[in-house]
Parts: structure tokens; C-alpha cells; sequence
């Protein structure tokens, strides 16, 4: 069962991926080179509850902390470290909170000063197959439509899709049905509805899609080393359309 959320539901969503959104724009101004992925997760929790939630990842599943930041071929759900960011790496930055018991979940890729252009055009496009793959968020679609959007768009760039990890419906739990690949076939898969509330997420390897896990049981990493990048936005399905609840500027 894939639940609908009502209006005054979506209200309180909304809120927690307005607070997402406002962490990951204030840890942008912190990333630069010699910083920490420790000290984001400490920011990271303080403005989170300075905003009146609890960080959603903490404690889920025995995630240890409110950040997973994911460096260079780290793809997502790094562990915050005392390494500290070096020029030229590109790091992941994906954040959960929760307030009156709905979720919401936001992660962007950002660049640790100057990057080369390989790196950039990877951050590029993986942001553009997010906003493609929104676009086709809309009730008389169907999951289908939001993976065949980040597929063909990361695919003509010769990117590798993750396919072991995919997005998934958000709200009283922070992952609820349905699975979201990043790859598809247009009109498959179910059926898109007014009121549901998704987070879309690709992640796309700068090389080959495999991946694995490390021996900390939770960071994944490309398997040939490459660079991987990972956006995603929790949005809610309306009549007039997809709305991004964790909009950038939030
Ligand atoms: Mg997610």
C-alpha cells in the first residue's frame, strides 16, 4: 500500500524538508578544504534541532549519525570521519529530520573548492536527472516515468546508475512504499496519485555501476573507484503537479 498523504499531512512534511533544506545550505558555506565531515555532522545536528527536529538518520537502523557524507567514490551512507576534505574532492551530504512524526530527506553534492571539469559536469548532470525525473512526477504517470527520466539523461553522459539503491515514498516513516529506481521503463510500475510524498534520489557513478560495502557495514563505494554523485529531493505529488518540498533556496 502506497500512502496518500492529506493536506494538513503534507503540511507537516513540508516543515521538516523546509529544516533539511535550510541544514544543507548552511553546511554549504562550512565546505572547504581541511574541514571535517565530523564537524558538518556536529553542525548538522545543532541547526537541526535548534529548528525544533530531531535528526531522522541517528539512530535508524544503527545509523551513528545525523549526516551520511559520502566523499569522491563513497556513493552514500558515509560515516562522518576526522578525515579532513582536500581540494578538488566532491562530497555528498544527505540529511533527515523528523517533527510531529513525518519525515523529510534532502541530499546535494557539493564541490570542495575548485574541482576539475569532470567532476563538475558529474554534479551537473546528476542534478539535471533529478529536476528531469520530478518533472515527470505527475498523477496519469508511473514510477516507470521517474526512472526512465534519470536514466536516459545520466546514460547519454556514459554515467553507470546505481540500481541496488533506489528512492522510496517518505512520511511517517522515513522509507515507505514505493521503491523509486533510477531506471525504467516509461508506464510501468505503479501508478502515480495526488498525495503522495517521494523521494527521489539518483545516485550515478562517473564510471562503471558497480558498487559495494565496506567493512563498516554502511559506507558504499564504487567498485572501480570513480567518482559518484547523489542528489535527492522528497516531493509531493499535487494537482497541479509535482511540488520539491526541499527546494533548494528553502
Ligand atoms: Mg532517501
Amino acid at each position: 500500500m502506497i500512502p496518500l498523504r492529506s493536506a494538513e499531512e503534507i503540511e507537516k512534511i513540508r516543515n521538516s524538508c523546509r529544516i533539511v533544506s535550510e541544514t544543507l545550505s548552511a553546511l554549504q558555506e562550512l565546505i572547504k578544504p581541511g574541514v571535517t565531515t565530523r564537524q558538518l555532522d556536529t553542525e548538522a545536528e545543532k541547526i537541526i534541532r535548534s529548528k525544533g527536529a530531531d535528526p531522522a538518520f541517528k539512530g535508524l537502523y544503527g545509523f551513528p549519525a545525523t549526516l551520511c557524507a559520502s566523499v569522491e567514490d563513497e556513493v552514500v551512507h558515509g560515516i562522518p570521519s576526522d578525515t579532513p576534505l582536500e581540494e578538488g574532492q566532491i562530497i555528498g551530504l544527505d540529511v533527515g529530520a523528523i517533527t510531529e512524526g513525518y519525515y523529510g530527506d534532502h541530499a546535494r553534492t557539493f564541490a570542495v573548492g575548485r574541482i576539475d571539469a569532470d567532476r563538475q559536469r558529474l554534479i551537473d548532470r546528476t542534478r539535471e536527472s533529478l529536476d528531469l525525473a520530478i518533472q515527470a512526477a505527475r498523477t496519469g504517470g508511473t514510477v516507470g516515468d521517474i526512472g526512465h527520466a534519470v536514466q536516459q539523461h545520466a546514460e547519454a553522459a556514459g554515467y553507470g546508475i546505481v540500481r541496488d539503491l533506489v528512492g522510496h515514498g517518505v512520511g511517517t516513516r522515513l522509507h515507505e512504499e514505493p521503491q523509486i529506481p533510477n531506471y525504467g521503463e516509461p508506464g510501468t510500475g505503479p501508478a502515480l496519485q495526488e498525495g503522495m510524498c517521494l523521494a527521489i534520489e539518483p545516485m550515478i557513478n562517473m564510471g562503471s555501476d558497480k558498487i559495494f560495502t565496506k567493512a563498516d557495514g554502511w559506507t558504499v563505494k564504487t567498485a572501480d573507484g570513480a567518482p559518484s554523485a547523489h542528489f535527492e529531493h522528497t516531493i509531493a505529488i499535487t494537482a497541479n503537479g509535482p511540488e520539491i518540498l526541499t527546494a533548494y533556496d528553502a
